[in-house]
């Protein structure tokens, strides 16, 4: 491959994961607006988005509230499958034990996240789950556009305690 291809390539795919990361960012303001912790999240099959969520496990009172997994739940509804082999997944904060489970379990192809979280994250900050051997490799990229999901969340701590 030319490198001038090369380049090109990347910056598309670059372009792509902005596009959709800033989705879930949209998605992570949704859940400050109702004074959820701000995380969202969002599918994508076939460059599309099939699912959106956000943070509303206090709205709900369910421990699985957490962006990530509620739209893996939206997406297994709207594939008709809970096997999401060929979905990507887009959320604004480093996966949980619980959402890294969920993202194995369900066989989702790649998470992109934004913020790591030194608390209780399981793709680099506590552990490095997804790198043990189960039956389904999940593949991992952090760090996407995380300035923007830390801004969120940090303003909306900073919210909390000026109360
Ligand atoms: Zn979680």
């Amino acid at each position: 491959m030319s490198q001038d291809l090369d380049i090109t390539m990347k910056s598309q795919e670059n372009q792509k994961k902005y596009k959709f990361m800033k989705a879930a960012l949209k998605e992570a303001q949704k859940a400050a607006d109702k004074e959820e912790v701000p995380v969202g999240a969002v599918v994508v099959y076939q460059d599309k988005i099939i699912a959106r969520a956000h943070n509303m496990r206090e709205n709900k009172q369910i421990f699985h509230g957490h962006a990530e997994f509620l739209a893996m739940m939206k997406a297994q509804k709207k594939m008709k499958s809970w096997r999401l082999e060929d979905c990507e997944i887009y959320v604004t904060m480093e996966p949980c034990p619980m959402c890294a489970g969920a993202m194995i379990q369900s066989r989702i192809k790649k998470v992109y996240y934004g913020v790591a979280d030194k608390k209780s994250g399981v793709a680099t900050s506590i552990c490095h789950l997804f790198d043990l051997p189960f039956n389904h490799k999940v593949e991992t990229e952090g760090l996407i556009m995380h300035k923007e999901s830390e801004k969120i969340l940090k303003s909306f701590f900073q919210k909390l305690r000026e109360r």
